[in-house]
């Protein structure tokens, strides 16, 4: 055996068990039960080819031009997320293998998809980026601008809004990672009983990356995010 196959085998495995052990920890028994999204931004296509390989479909990108370069290397059954601050003159290179927009942060975001969402005949599925944690470093929407921003979205008939997307505070305890993620759900429950949002799509919530997605799943996560749980 070459150094070369030694060291491809090794990834082959552990990129197999990391997605056995994630998909282990996520069977909660729920059904539907939540989506593993597994983040493949840095990673070279040979390694997202391989999770593909495992049954993984679902892959996150948070840079447009990294996404372009990889993405004809790879399957055209993957399914791919985007989790990252969106400049809108990238938005014509995306196309309808973006199943998923987790990174809707500002409205003149949402103009702009629009807008080339009705030049295709496109409706793009998002969910709306909210800073729970106020966070000064992260993206997002304050929690308090949520029901301001859903209110005008309705004028967008070409950007769905599929719920909500936080990211937790770095290095934070359980307990304060647990009232992020519960004060999402709750943001979202609330909406629909504001009447904001309609209960039937305004569903999704897609918060937990690799050091806390149980805790997500706990507090009702229907999306994880998880790179180097997988990839490392
Ligand atoms: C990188 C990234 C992740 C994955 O983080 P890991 O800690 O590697 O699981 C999830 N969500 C967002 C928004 C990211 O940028």
């Amino acid at each position: 055996m070459t150094l070369d196959t030694w060291i491809w085998g090794e990834i082959t495995v552990s990129i197999e068990q990391n997605l056995i052990e994630v998909r282990r920890r996520m069977d909660q028994g729920q059904q539907p039960g939540p989506t593993l999204v597994a983040v493949s931004k840095t990673i070279d296509p040979i390694q997202i080819s391989e999770a593909f390989r495992c049954g993984q479909m679902d892959f996150a990108e948070n840079r447009v031009q990294e996404w372009l370069a990889k993405k004809d290397q790879l399957p055209v059954q993957c399914r791919w997320h985007f989790i990252g601050r969106m400049q809108k003159n990238k938005i014509k290179y995306l196309d309808e293998s973006i199943v998923l927009i987790h990174s809707l942060d500002r409205l003149s975001l949402l103009e702009a998809l629009n807008t080339e969402g009705e030049k295709r005949n496109h409706r793009w599925r998002t969910l709306l980026q909210v800073n729970v944690a106020g966070d000064d470093a992260k993206a997002g929407v304050s929690s308090q601008e949520v029901p301001w921003f859903l209110d005008k979205s309705q004028k967008y008939p070409f950007v769905s809004l599929c719920g909500l997307m936080t990211i937790g505070r770095l290095n934070a305890s359980v307990d304060e990672t647990r009232t992020v993620f519960a004060a999402l759900r709750e943001l979202r429950d609330s909406m629909v009983a504001l009447g904001v949002a309609a209960k039937e799509q305004f569903t999704e919530l897609s918060m937990g990356m690799s050091d806390d997605y149980e805790i997500a799943l706990a507090e009702g996560a229907t999306i994880v995010r998880i790179g180097s749980g997988i990839f490392r």
